[in-house]
C-alpha cells in the first residue's frame, strides 16, 4: 500500500537494477591484498584437498581387518608417522604405526585408532573391540577433488576464501579493478570542518558518512568536497567527477524544484529522473548517467542519507563491482518497545539489538526518529524494517530487523 505518487521501494531497486552494468577490467593483486574484492576468474583447485590420506587423530594406524571381532589383538608396532614426516614403508598384518594428527597414513594402512584405546607396551600395542574399519580417517580429496569448482566470479573474497586459495597453493588471484566513485555535497550553509561557522551555517558530515560507508565497501574514493550552489561551479563539478569516476554521489539539494542548480545541471547534462521513494527517511534521490558515468543524488538530511544509501546505492555499487547478490541478512525478533508509524512508506527505524534477561534477542527503538538526528543512527546497531503497510508496533509484536554488522 504505497502512496500513489511515490515509487515504492521494489520499483526503484528493479528500474536502477536494470540500468547498472558491471565495470570492466580486472587485475592481477597477491592474497594479502585481496581481502573483499570481488573475484573476476573461477578457481577450481589445481590439487586434491587433503593432498594425501591422513588421519584425524593421534593414536595408531593399522589395517581394518586387524580389528578384533571379540577380545583384543596385539599388533606390532614398527614405526612412527607424524606431520611433515610420514612413515616410509608398507604395513603388513599383525603390524601398526604410531600416527599423529594430519600426518600421512602408511601405505596399507586404512584405519586409525585413537591412543587412548590402545594399550602399549613395549613395540606391541593392544586394541581391543568396537572399532569400526575406515574410522578416523581423512580421504585425500574428501574437501576438495582435482579440477572441482572452489570458488566463482563476483565472490567477494573473505579471509576463508583467502585461506582456501592459499591452501590450493594460488600466491595470486584475478580480481574486477576497484569502482571510482567521487563524491561531494551542495549546499550553501555547509563548510568543511576546520572552518569556522557563520550564523546559519552547519558542518558538513555527508561527505564523512559517505567516505565511511564507500571505504567499507573498497572503492576508489575520490572526494571533491563541497560544491557551492553555483551554476557554474555545480556544472563543472559534474564535469569533473564524470570525467574521473565511474560513480557519482551528491548530497542535498535532490528534492524536486529545489532552489539550486543541481537539477537544472542534470538536466543539462545527462539523463536523471527525480523520484519520490516510498521510503522513510528518504524519499528524494536523483538517478541517472551524465555521460558514461551513474550519477545518485541523495537527500541531504543526514539520517536520509545514510538511509538511501544503505538501501538504495550500495546494492548498485556491488552490482557495478560485478560482485554477487549480497541480500542483507533480515531477522525477525520481538520488539520491546511501541513504534510509532502512518502508513504508506517503507521506514527504516533506527533500532537497537539486545539479549534480554532471558537470553532473547530484542529490538528497541532508538530514541528520537527525526532524519536529521545523526546521533540515532550512531545508537543504533540495526534497522528495524517496518513495511509501508504498517501503522506502528506494539511492545510484544515481532518485527524484522537489518543487522547493521555482519561476521565475515
Ligand atoms: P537539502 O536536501 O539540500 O534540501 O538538505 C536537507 C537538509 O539537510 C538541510 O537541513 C541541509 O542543511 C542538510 N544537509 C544538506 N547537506 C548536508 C551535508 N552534507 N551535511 C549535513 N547536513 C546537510
Ligand atoms: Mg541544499
Amino acid at each position: 500500500m504505497t502512496h500513489p505518487s511515490l515509487l515504492s521501494l521494489d520499483d526503484a531497486l528493479s528500474r536502477i537494477k536494470s540500468a547498472v552494468q558491471p565495470i570492466t577490467g580486472n587485475e592481477r593483486i597477491v592474497l594479502n591484498a585481496a581481502l573483499g574484492r570481488t573475484l573476476a576468474e573461477e578457481i577450481l583447485s589445481p590439487i586434491d584437498v587433503p593432498a594425501y590420506t591422513n588421519s584425524a587423530m593421534d593414536g595408531y594406524a593399522i589395517i581394518g581387518s586387524d580389528l578384533p571381532t571379540e577380545g583384543k589383538v596385539s599388533l606390532k608396532v614398527i614405526g612412527t608417522s607424524s606431520a611433515g614426516h610420514p612413515f616410509d614403508g608398507e604395513l603388513q598384518p599383525g603390524q601398526t604405526v604410531r600416527i599423529m594428527t594430519g600426518a600421512m597414513l602408511p601405505l596399507g594402512a586404512d584405519t586409525v585408532v585413537m591412543q587412548e584405546q590402545v594399550e602399549r607396551n613395549g613395540e606391541m600395542a593392544r586394541i581391543g573391540t568396537g572399532h569400526r574399519p575406515g574410522q578416523h580417517v581423512r580421504q585425500a580429496g574428501e574437501d576438495l577433488a582435482t579440477g572441482q569448482p572452489v570458488l566463482k566470479p563476483g565472490r567477494k573474497l573473505t579471509p576463508a576464501d583467502l585461506g582456501s586459495l592459499a591452501s590450493l597453493g594460488f600466491g595470486e588471484v584475478s580480481v574486477k579493478r576497484r569502482l571510482r566513485v567521487a563524491f561531494f555535497s551542495t549546499g550553501d550553509e555547509l563548510r568543511s570542518v576546520g572552518e569556522p561557522l557563520a550564523e546559519g551555517e552547519i558542518y558538513d558530515s555527508n561527505r564523512y558518512t559517505l567516505h565511511a560507508m564507500l571505504t567499507r565497501l573498497g572503492v576508489e574514493l575520490i572526494d571533491m568536497g563541497v560544491i557551492r550552489d553555483q551554476r557554474k561551479a555545480i556544472e563543472q563539478a559534474f564535469l569533473d567527477a564524470a570525467t574521473i569516476a565511474d560513480t557519482v554521489i551528491t548530497s542535498g539539494g535532490a528534492s524536486v524544484g529545489e532552489a539550486d542548480y543541481v537539477s537544472e545541471t542534470l538536466a543539462k547534462l545527462g539523463q536523471v529522473d527525480f523520484w519520490k521513494i516510498a521510503i522513510k527517511p528518504g524519499k528524494p534521490l536523483a538517478f541517472g548517467t551524465v555521460n558514461d558515468t551513474l550519477f545518485f543524488g541523495l537527500p541531504g538530511n543526514p539520517v536520509s542519507a545514510m538511509v538511501t544509501f544503505y538501501q538504495i546505492v550500495q546494492p548498485a555499487l556491488l552490482q557495478q563491482m560485478g560482485q554477487d547478490d549480497s541480500t542483507p541478512l533480515r531477522l525477525q525478533v520481538t520488539c520491546s518497545t511501541n513504534l510509532k508509524k502512518r502508513p504508506g512508506r517503507t521506514e527504516f527505524q533506527r533500532g537497537l539489538l539486545q539479549r534480554d534477561e532471558q537470553g532473547r534477542l530484542t529490538v528497541s527503538g532508538c530514541g528520537a526518529q527525526g532524519s536529521h538526528i545523526l546521533s540515532s543512527m550512531s545508537k543504533a546497531n540495526c534497522f528495524i524494517v517496518l513495511p509501508a503497510n504498517s501503522t506502528g508496533v506494539h511492545a510484544g509484536e515481532p518485527v524484522e530487523i537489518q543487522p547493521f554488522a555482519g561476521l565475515i
